[in-house]
């Protein structure tokens, strides 16, 4: 069976840069044939340090990564990708600047909702969404990552439903009824040609599942929505961890395909 992770981090600001090699070397000991570096893009994000790139560390980035490549030719396939944040304020700089960097793919990420930053404590209580329960703290998340699917700038969305880690983390329990607003999301997702991942990291944290959950996943088969599998590594060991589970449980929801993108075109890969 394929194995691929198209969502890896080095995180420099907080390892090294040679946290590149070592995740795509662990993702390769892993078996992997599609290794996908998918760097933090600038956030501009105060609430948020720490966390990210910044445009002045670009040149260093993608020649840090074709050298990888070239490492790695005939291997395994080192691609080379971003993970941006949506973030209204963001999208006129990415319209500029995406089509000058030398970019495999490029993830779109919901982190922060309007004014909450989802992994930042306290921010919710001080945002503007504190007076909304579960469901509506859900439904707002789901507006966000529509509103990334519909800018066209992103290949895929990552975590599709990261926020229910943060809605254990905020005491209050998963939606009763999430179909309809999944039905909304996948049919935007179609309409925008967006993809998604599984995301494995999901298992790691509190959610304790992959994000996205089962339902979510089975109308995105349904639907023929593009996917991909990653791992969210930010430590270089976990750097292919669990992809070949993730692909056999693609394969058992209905999908067929897993998909890569080269040079920002998808590609197919049978399962
Ligand atoms: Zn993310
Ligand atoms: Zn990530």
């Amino acid at each position: 069976m394929i194995k691929i992770d198209l969502h890896i981090h080095g995180a420099p600001w907080e390892n090294d840069w040679a946290a590149y090699r070592r995740s795509v070397w662990h993702a390769w000991r892993a078996g992997c044939e599609y290794i996908g570096i998918s760097e933090h893009g600038p956030r501009f994000n105060h609430r948020a340090p720490y966390r990210s790139l910044y445009f002045c560390e670009f040149d260093r980035y993608f020649n840090t990564l074709d050298e990888i490549k070239l490492e790695f030719e005939g291997a395994a396939e080192v691609l080379t990708g971003f993970e941006l944040d949506y973030n209204e304020w963001m999208v006129e700089h990415y319209r500029d600047l995406l089509p000058e960097l030398p970019l495999d793919f490029v993830i779109g990420s919901v982190h922060t909702v309007k004014d909450w930053v989802m992994g930042v404590d306290g921010s919710f209580e001080e945002s503007s969404l504190s007076g909304l329960d579960s469901a509506g703290v859900y439904e707002a998340y789901f507006e966000e990552l529509m509103n990334a699917a519909r800018t066209g700038l992103f290949d895929f969305i990552a975590h599709p439903d990261l926020v229910k880690r943060y809605l254990l983390r905020l005491g209050f329990a998963n939606p009763a009824n999430p179909a309809p607003i999944y039905q909304r999301a996948v049919e935007m997702l179609r309409a925008c040609e967006v993809g998604i991942e599984i995301n494995t990291r999901g298992l790691l944290t509190a959610a304790g599942e992959y994000y996205p959950n089962d339902d979510f996943l089975r109308e995105c088969a349904r639907a023929e929505i593009p996917l991909t599998i990653g791992s969210d590594s930010h430590d270089m060991v976990s750097a292919g961890l669990g992809v070949a589970e993730a692909v056999a449980h693609a394969w058992r929801i209905g999908f067929r395909q897993i998909h890569i993108w080269r040079k920002r075109e998808r590609i197919a890969l049978n399962i």
